[in-house]
């Protein structure tokens, strides 16, 4: 028996898969999780989802039982955060009081929910979704509010609306940038999005900065910098999340907009590795240094981050994918929409199931697939051969290729 102890905190998405990774790969020692939220590791996507509709159980987003971290060997610590870590003496202190050593500590903690800070955010009738308890409070405010303004027109905040908008409710959204989702995706789908929702009723505006809140008896008024104010019962607020990495900067680890990993997923520290949220780091496939905040890119890590706990060589070189719901719409981005020059629509089999393939040149860099899951499926196979393994054997895919590798007919856009 190895009488090493791993140590992960942040009982999230990469938190329970580097204990599973660990686990699978042999590791014997002790093996601590420790994680500030009461819950047990559950799925974040569906709070955005049809887990508002009130429908579902909260225990049925629990990713494992209790038995599995049994089962394993996993000493759990729920409701309890690590506060400081001391990387010369390999340890870490609990908020409940506690010290532990490690031999080796992983951090995935995650990121939170960037603020709204102006003038009447603070009122009880402003909403956010990051965690369990947030996406409970909203659903329950849900069954009796009969208006909601949206304000940030990302993934969270559009799902959350479309969502409200199937209960009925009046909503309303604005964005501050020109066009909804432009962080992930192409001006040719923002424009799709905002048919979408303003086709299903609701009020989208985008250019339009919010300047403050004014709080009512029975709700509030958005007033944006320009243009018309927005009465609402509550407002959702779903403008980013910035990294939990506080304690790692604080130990003198690496961090700039998230911790800071190499391929390995380790930090400026070789006895601690980082994965999910909460890490920048240089991504083969989108040949940047970047901050992802997607499931594929926390499991991915994680797997990396338990291999190199262990003394292993794996590296993370995944294409990065993605998916969001919003109505009947599931939206699947595989790669990345930047900086390409010129991009294909195919359809599916019918005219609300189609793909964008985006080309800079010849060379493929990202496809949007919408409610084209076999073709989402077929990209990641493509693009992933870019990269890692024999790499480059695809590095130029033409528009062509692409049609027949489809068997689908292209409409090239201009
Ligand atoms: C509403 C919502 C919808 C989403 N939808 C999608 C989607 O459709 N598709 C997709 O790919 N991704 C989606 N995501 C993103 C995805 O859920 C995250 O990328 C993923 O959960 C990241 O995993 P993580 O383990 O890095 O962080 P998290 O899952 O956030 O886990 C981090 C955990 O660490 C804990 N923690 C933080 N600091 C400490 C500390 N000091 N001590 C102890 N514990 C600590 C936190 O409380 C948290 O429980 C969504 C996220 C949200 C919030």
């Amino acid at each position: 028996m190895s009488k090493e102890i791993f140590i992960v905190v942040g009982a999230g998405q990469a938190g329970l898969q580097i204990c599973t990774a660990l686990r699978a790969s042999g590791f014997e020692g002790r093996l601590i999780l420790i994680g500030e939220e009461s819950s047990l590791p559950y799925q974040r996507p569906p709070l955005s989802k049809e887990f508002l509709l009130g429908e579902l159980d909260p225990e049925r987003l629990l990713y494992r039982k209790p038995e599995y971290f049994e089962k394993l060997s996993v000493e759990l610590t729920l409701d309890d955060a690590v506060e400081k870590l001391d990387a010369s003496r390999c340890t870490i202190s609990l908020r409940s009081g506690r010290t532990l050593k490690y031999s080796k500590l992983a951090l995935a903690t995650g990121a939170r929910v960037r603020a709204l800070r102006c003038v009447g955010s603070d009122s009880p009738d402003v909403y956010y979704i990051r965690t369990l308890a947030d996406s409970l409070n909203l659903r329950e405010r849900l069954q009796t509010a009969k208006s909601m303004v949206v304000v940030g027109g990302g993934f969270i905040g559009l799902e959350t609306g479309a969502m409200a908008c199937k209960m009925g409710k009046k909503v309303s959204v604005v964005e501050a940038s020109e066009r909804l989702m432009k962080r992930a995706i192409s001006p040719e789908l923002s424009e799709y999005y905002l048919s979408l929702h303003s086709e299903k009723g609701v009020d989208v505006r985008v250019g339009c900065e919010v300047s403050h809140l004014e709080q009512h008896q029975h709700g509030l008024t958005v007033v944006p910098k320009t243009g018309e104010s927005i009465s609402a019962d509550i407002v959702l607020v779903g403008i980013g999340v910035v990294p939990n990495s506080e304690i790692a900067e604080s130990a003198g680890l690496e961090c700039a907009n998230g911790i800071l990993v190499n391929e390995k997923c380790l930090t400026s520290d070789a006895n601690i590795v980082a994965a999910g949220d909460c890490t920048m780091h240089q991504n083969q496939f989108l040949e940047k240094t970047v901050r992802l905040e997607s499931i594929q890119n926390a499991v991915d890590q994680a797997k990396v981050a338990a291999s190199s706990m262990l003394g292993g060589n794996q590296t993370y070189d995944q294409v990065p994918w993605f998916w969001s719901d919003q109505y009947d719409v599931t939206l699947q981005i595989a790669g990345v929409s930047r900086s390409y020059d010129n991009h294909v629509r195919l359809c599916g089999k019918n005219e609300n199931s189609f793909s964008f393939f985006y080309f800079r040149g010849n060379e493929l860099l990202g496809v949007d697939s919408i409610n084209h899951p076999v073709m989402h499926m077929a990209a990641r196979k493509i693009l992933q051969r870019k990269i890692g393994d024999g790499a480059s054997i695809l590095k130029s895919m033409t528009v062509d290729e692409i049609a027949a590798f489809s068997k689908a007919k292209p409409t090239v856009s201009p």
